[in-house]
């Protein structure tokens, strides 16, 4: 890694993690993650991918920032209503961490253009809020090979798990179907924060190497009862996405 004592200073702390140390530290720098929607999970996930020292952000968002914004999706202060999500996220990524790169994209992934806008990455972040999207990004994920930390919330629930192509199943091993779309979910701020804070503890695992990935695994958390448990996916044999594998 080519930095001075000063830079390596902010990460001081969680380099001394079991596992990580300053080589860890250079794979993050080398890495590249995709946020696919920068709303209630993807703007503390950024947060946190750019603070831990992702070398390269990718944020895909066609939205603007609106008021009811604002009670989760933590990178839009009042001043931001109205302006382009990913822009606004990108001005406070780098301002917290200089050292990084995020490059924007302000449209919607579809099938079509899924290659062009998330390109090569390491790793995508699922911070979408529609199911339709969700799929053909796992598609994509499973097409190129490329770990999708996915995670949905409501309410004050929500769930996860890390979708290793191959490793375990995929999305569409895991909902045969489309679940149906919500109109307008209701949300506390802090259960996207929550998961967005295990996406990227997710995404760093994955990078770096460490600790157990949640591959075929589906973490529940409720915050009305504070109850997490995780139970067991399995891969679907006849899966028409991953079946290949
Ligand atoms: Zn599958």
């Amino acid at each position: 890694m080519n930095a001075s004592s000063s830079k390596l200073e902010r990460y001081e702390r969680q380099m001394l993690i079991s596992g990580w140390g300053l080589k860890g530290q250079k794979k993050l720098k080398d890495a590249k993650v995709a946020v696919a929607g920068v709303g209630g999970l993807g703007c503390p996930a950024s947060l946190y991918l750019a603070a831990v020292g992702i070398g390269k952000i990718v944020l895909i968002d066609k939205g603007k920032f609106k008021w009811n914004n604002l009670n989760r999706q933590i990178l839009c202060w009042q001043r931001d209503i109205g302006r382009f999500k990913a822009e606004v996220a990108k001005e406070k990524l780098e301002a917290l961490n200089s050292e990084i790169e995020v490059k924007t994209v302000i449209a919607e992934i579809t099938k079509d253009n899924a290659p062009n806008l998330i390109g090569d990455v390491d790793v995508i972040v699922d911070g979408l809020d529609m199911w339709k999207t969700r799929f053909i990004v796992n598609e994509y994920c499973v097409l190129h090979a490329i770990p999708f930390v996915h995670a949905g919330v409501s309410s004050m629930h929500g769930q996860m798990t890390t979708i290793v192509p191959g490793k375990g199943p995929c999305l569409r091993c895991i909902f045969p179907k489309n679940p149906p779309e919500a109109e307008m979910i209701p949300v506390l701020g802090a259960t996207p924060a929550l998961f967005a804070s295990l996406q990227v503890m997710e995404t760093v695992k994955l990078i770096i190497g460490v600790g157990r990935p949640l591959i075929g695994r589906m973490l529940f958390a409720s915050g009305e009862e504070m109850v997490f448990e995780t139970v067991e996916i399995k891969r679907n044999i006849e899966c028409p996405v991953c079946r290949s594998l």
